[in-house]
């Protein structure tokens, strides 16, 4: 391996060393306990060095925005750690419910009743049946995916009543030029509501205000791996 490598393996390591840290004081201030808090390491558009130091470093939960760049980065790596998860943290297309019934641990964006009943169909199909957490568009970003507030309810009961899915949580991204710490509030509230244990909720810019808010599992990239490569234009 190339020198180069190897210090951008050690880099991650002391990136993911330092966020926990800072997961588990955040956790602690809280008066929560830091092991009930989950580090998704966001490696979407990430190069695959990087992705190789946090996999060195043990880490071994984490999370992509599209079903085909996870599935040509994710197959291999599976293959050697069986104790890999893998969370879906972008839009999610009906097209492509079955590879992403087939590839992830969870997936943390169903956000309408049509991929919804997608999702069932092929659990149902295929036995397999990761975890879901409904996404919900807390600011009401028209450009944002996730369902509204006021048709959470509705989809809660499609989801868990009508559909039998495995839901565990609420999933959001708080506007950019907001308060986040709003957005969390709100999002326990309703998870809460739903006697929904999960939450995933916080970035790199605002994990620690998400930890005070009860998130469950942050989602982590830029501060974890460093910028993102812009993909070629
Ligand atoms: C890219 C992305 C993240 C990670 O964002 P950073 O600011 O790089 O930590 C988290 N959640 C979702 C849904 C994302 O698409």
């Amino acid at each position: 391996m190339a020198e180069s490598t190897t210090s951008a393996e050690r880099a991650i390591a002391d990136n993911i060393a330092e966020i926990r840290g800072r997961m588990d004081a955040a956790a602690r201030e809280a008066g929560r306990d830091p092991g009930g808090i989950s580090l998704v390491a966001v490696s979407k558009v990430q190069p695959p060095e990087r992705v190789a130091g946090a996999l060195a470093a043990g880490h071994r939960l984490f999370g992509e925005n599209r079903v085909q760049e996870a599935k040509a980065r994710w197959t291999e790596p599976r293959a050697r750690h069986p104790d890999l998860k893998l969370h879906l943290i972008g839009p999610l297309q009906t097209n492509k419910v079955k590879d992403a019934v087939a590839l992830f641990d969870a997936i943390e964006t169903v956000d309408r009743p049509k991929l919804a009943r997608a999702l069932a169909e092929e659990m149902a199909k295929t036995g397999r049946r990761p975890e879901l957490f409904i996404q919900v568009n807390t600011g009401e970003e028209p450009q944002k995916a996730g369902v509204l507030p006021a048709e959470l309810d509705a989809l809660v009961a499609l989801c868990v009543d009508e559909l039998s899915l495995p839901v565990t949580g609420l999933m959001c991204i708080p506007p950019a030029d907001e308060n986040p710490a709003l957005h969390f509030a709100l999002l326990a509230d309703m998870a809460k509501r739903h006697g929904l244990a999960r939450l995933s909720m916080g970035m790199s810019g605002d994990f620690e205000t998400a930890i005070r808010y009860g998130a469950t599992h942050v989602r982590i990239g830029t501060a974890l791996f460093g910028e993102r490569v812009k993909p070629a234009a």
